[in-house]
């Protein structure tokens, strides 16, 4: 193929704007050995991640408290706002030990998963879920691995349950295992999260994400924990099995926020239907005002690799084109050979496709609601805020917010310009570090009501300020919709 000698090149395509100073889609690290050290957690936040995740299927109490200290004594060296995200493990199914570490399953062949406890052989797998025999019905199927190995019940005998192998393949310990047919008993809220829970409580993170939610009611069960240790820490719904789909809206509505856990929602449903999953689940998101996260092998090959393929770089792009608030980096960051390097990598494909979007004016896809006909006045003001920004050319609109509650919606209406979130709470700055295109700023004192002044200095503190140049002041939210009394003010900087 020739090359096109007129064809634009990245330098091109540099920044016009004050803008783009900060990344609109906000990058989530998960920690793990490949960079809990001080040393590394500053250089990732020096390049802008504005979470990290601390997944609780690895690691003990100690370790995950000693990384809460590390990041938030680096953030206040570093003078950044970083959530952390507590990733609680849910009911995850894993086979036990086997005598040689590991067996091999043929094609065709017949195994026994019982849910007995003791050490697997050739032919016989220990599954650490008690309830197995009891939930799964034959004709269903049992995915290990990754869903890398089927197979498919054919009887359950007692605690045995019969299988014939469908795809074979090596089996080695502790392994995943799946039951994307099957209805699960156990609650989604596990014994062990609930210890971990304790640990988010007492380490006070800034929010906790439950694995393998099906409903509302999943949630519902870690809130009313939560409360009844006094604890107000939001909770982010993983979504990654087939009843989370059907039961999404109750589940946006019970939630803070959603991560579309790729991983395992591709094992539990054929991966064929991730990708447009992955575009509604993120539009859905946006009609709550929900912040949404993309999860899982953006950049894979980055644990092994110091580049990316191109089919991942196309990934990532791709969520910043469907206008995710959020996207996360897993073995990547937490066990990879490059973490820091990944994440460099991620933040130049988000900057590239963020500088496109602006230049051509589609920063974040509009969701269309023109069937809806009358607004709720959070949408109409999110509207209008969107309409200004574009007519205006506006510099950015400056949030003073208490709960983060006004920020939240108007990010999630995607306006071009930067949306300041100013709150005198370090918390909810945290809260806000997640959501698409919102820049925290920290202030002494609550809001004041002189706005001009306000804006004045936010302006001056971000490097608005270019003379006749407009911001937009947005106030007035509040969670509790009765005491709402939205304000919009255009003003000079
Ligand atoms: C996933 O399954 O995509 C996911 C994010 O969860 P985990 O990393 O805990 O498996």
């Amino acid at each position: 193929m020739k090359t096109h000698r007129s064809a634009k090149k990245t330098s091109d395509l540099k920044p016009l704007s004050a803008h783009l100073q900060w990344r609109r889609t906000k990058i989530i690290a998960t920690l793990g050995p490949a960079s809990e050290k001080t040393a590394t957690i500053e250089k990732l936040l020096r390049l802008d991640v504005n979470a990290f995740r601390l997944n609780m299927s690895h690691g003990d109490h100690d370790s995950h408290r000693q990384l809460v200290m590390r990041i938030r004594r680096a953030a206040k060296r570093l003078d950044k706002h970083v959530a952390i995200i507590m990733d609680l493990c849910g009911p995850k199914i894993r086979v036990g030990k086997f005598e040689e570490g590991a067996i091999t399953l043929q094609d065709g062949d017949k195994v026994i998963v019982s849910s007995r406890q003791f050490t697997g052989q050739a032919g016989l797998i220990s599954s650490q879920y008690r309830q197995l025999h009891k939930d799964i019905k034959p004709g269903e199927r049992i995915l290990l691995d990754d869903g890398n190995l089927e197979l498919n019940v054919s009887a359950i005998k007692g605690r045995d349950v019969h299988c014939k192998v469908i795809y074979g393949g090596l089996l080695k310990n502790h392994k995943g295992m799946n039951l994307p047919d099957s209805q699960l008993s156990t609650p989604s809220f596990t014994a062990k999260d609930k210890d971990d829970a304790k640990l988010a409580i007492e380490a006070d993170v800034d929010f906790i994400a439950l694995s393998f939610v099906r409903n509302a009611g999943d949630i519902q069960t870690l809130q009313r924990y939560l409360k009844k240790q006094h604890a107000d820490i939001p909770v982010i719904a993983k979504i990654e099995k087939p009843e989370a789909i059907e039961n999404i809206d109750e589940i946006l509505a019970a939630s803070y926020g959603i991560m579309i856990a790729r991983g395992d929602l591709g094992i539990e449903l054929p991966a064929e239907s991730v990708p447009l999953l992955q575009q509604k689940l993120i539009q859905k998101a946006r009609e709550y005002d929900r912040p949404v996260i993309v999860a899982t092998q953006m950049l894979e090959s980055m644990i092994s690799s110091a580049r990316p393929t191109r089919a991942e770089v196309g990934d990532v792009a791709n969520a910043a084109l469907g206008s995710a608030d959020a996207v996360m980096l897993s073995g990547e960051t937490a066990s990879g050979k490059f973490p820091v390097k990944a994440v460099q990598t991620m933040d130049r494909i988000l900057r590239e496709i963020e500088n496109h979007q602006w230049q051509s004016n589609s920063f974040g896809q509009r969701i269309d609601q023109s069937s809806k006909g009358e607004y709720p006045v959070r949408e109409a003001v999110a509207r209008a805020a969107l309409r200004l920004t574009d007519d205006l050319k506006l510099q950015g609109i400056i949030v003073p917010t208490h709960s983060g509650t006004t920020a939240r919606i108007l990010a999630a209406a995607r306006p071009s310009a930067p949306c300041i979130g100013v709150c005198s709470s370090a918390r909810v700055n945290r809260t806000l570090a997640l959501h698409w295109g919102v820049v925290p700023v920290l202030v002494d004192e609550p809001a004041t009501h002189d706005w001009r002044s306000l804006c004045s200095v936010i302006s001056n503190k971000c490097n608005l300020t270019k003379s006749g140049h407009t911001v937009l002041l947005v106030s007035g939210f509040n969670d509790e919709p009765s005491l709402n009394e939205p304000v919009m003010k255009i003003l000079e900087v």
